[in-house]
């Protein structure tokens, strides 16, 4: 299909989380007619509803390594506060395990957080353009963030590492020195990389904002309210999504639908490995702004990320095997509470704190399926950003709709554990 053909297709994106958003953009303006439906009433209502914050370029590791296997063992053993597995004799997990463990040689690792890597930081490229083109604001921050380490040894493996181009390893005193609020770490900070590619922003507030622009200045159609329940379909293309508000007639489909597009998947005789791994974040009142860090940080010992969002403190934490249970556990919120009163105390309203978990819509290698469906000529996948969606969505979305477009982006390939789904 020649490139003038291909613009004004009628296309349904399913999902209005950050990824379903930021797609519907890039293929609006592309000039398509868009029309997202979204089963909750509002978009952000998933796992973008109250995440750390971060365009976490410095985080864009595959969580399958060397060292995994090991460290899911003392998970199962309940010996680390932060990965919790909760409900170890489900399938799905058992499936997705399998795969998580053939990602973990040396060479998978690399190969797994390069691609992660380009990805992160084409998000945030993306996502600064779409700032600009469209003027929202979502509490955006673009100077950088701290990544601490308590363990020498973690540190200095770190520094160690590929992908350190925009970082700036510091001493426990030089990070003190440039942001005098480090100081609540004491003794037990031993040095931190001082980012310069991290960005930080509301994913809730922008996907909604965003939404908004959308329906007002591309005219594209929203369902809220709208479960998608299957698909008409015939000689492997899909004519129409249906809904509970009924059919919605398309040219293509993209499915970015969080922990939802396994379901979806089942209905077009496919099972995308997407595990939802629960994750959990407080929010709290700023009352003194002046103990707060300049910039989001993510503590590497605890595995915990601070970030301050306007006049909130946002933290969050914790890996859980849960399947898909959303709801948050009170050990873990207290897990969470802890943290902050030791550190933040003095900055933040205690008691005035609104705890949420979310579900990262997880892949074995960390890499999302981004690209067309094998079974399905006009069906796309724009899936399982773990946890870096917010990070990855503008530039996934920029990515699929090139795809989309018959581009190839040799930048960022398909996955060795996607090659039996995707096609491009
Ligand atoms: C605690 C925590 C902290 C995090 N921190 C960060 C961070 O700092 N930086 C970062 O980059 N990422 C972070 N993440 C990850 C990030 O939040 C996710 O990767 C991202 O929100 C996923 O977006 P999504 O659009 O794919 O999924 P979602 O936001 O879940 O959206 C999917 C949407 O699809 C809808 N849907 C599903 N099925 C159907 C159906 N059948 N019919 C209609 N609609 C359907 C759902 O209702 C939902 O609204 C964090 C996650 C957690 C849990």
């Amino acid at each position: 299909m020649h490139d003038q053909q291909k613009r004004g297709q009628r296309i349904a994106v399913i999902g209005a989380g950050v990824v379903g958003m930021a797609t519907a953009y890039h293929l609006a303006e592309r000039g398509h007619d868009v029309t997202v439906i979204e089963r909750a009433k509002a978009p952000a209502e998933g796992c973008s509803f109250a995440n750390a914050g971060i365009i976490a370029v410095g985080h864009a590791e595959s969580w399958a390594g060397p060292a995994a296997p090991a460290q899911m063992i003392h998970a199962l053993l309940g010996r680390t506060p932060s990965v919790k597995i909760s409900k170890l004799m489900d399938p799905q997990l058992w499936r997705w395990g399998l795969a998580f463990l053939r990602q973990c040689s040396a060479r998978a690792h690399r190969e797994n957080s390069g691609a992660m890597a380009w990805l992160a930081r084409h998000g945030r490229q993306e996502l600064q353009a779409l700032e600009q083109a469209t003027g929202l604001a979502f509490e955006q921050g673009h100077d950088g963030a701290y990544y601490l380490y308590g363990e020498e040894s973690a540190f200095a493996a770190r520094k160690a590492s590929d992908h350190l181009e925009g970082f700036s390893p510091m001493s426990a005193e030089e990070l003190t020195q440039w942001d005098p609020a480090l100081k609540v770490y004491g003794d037990r900070l031993k040095g931190g990389l001082l980012s310069s590619v991290d960005s930080k922003g509301d994913c809730r507030r922008f996907t909604r904002a965003l939404a908004l622009w959308l329906e007002q200045y591309r005219q594209v159609t929203f369902h809220y309210g709208a479960t998608v329940t299957g698909f008409e379909r015939g000689q492997g293309r899909v004519s129409a999504v249906q809904t509970t508000n009924g059919p919605v007639p398309c040219d293509q489909v993209v499915i970015a639908a969080g922990v939802g597009t396994v379901a979806l998947g089942k209905q077009l005789g496919v099972r995308p490995l997407i595990y939802p791994v629960k994750g959990y974040s407080a929010t709290y009142p700023i009352r003194d702004g002046a103990y707060m860090p300049a910039r989001p940080l993510v503590d590497e010992t605890n595995l915990i990320a601070v970030t301050r969002l306007g006049s909130y403190l946002r933290v969050t934490a914790i890996a859980e095997f849960a399947g898909h249970d959303s709801s948050p556990n009170p050990e873990r919120a207290a897990y969470l509470d802890d943290y902050v009163a030791r550190h933040f105390g003095c900055a933040v309203e205690l008691d005035a704190v609104t705890h949420w978990a979310g579900l990262r819509p997880t892949t074995p290698s960390g890499r999302p399926y981004l690209g067309r469906l094998r079974t399905h000529s006009n069906v796309w996948l724009n899936a399982g950003h773990g946890q870096l969606g917010w990070t990855m969505a503008a530039g996934a979305g920029q990515l699929l709709a090139e795809r989309l477009h018959g581009a190839q982006s040799p930048s960022y390939g398909v996955s060795e554990t996607a090659r039996w789904l995707i096609a491009a």
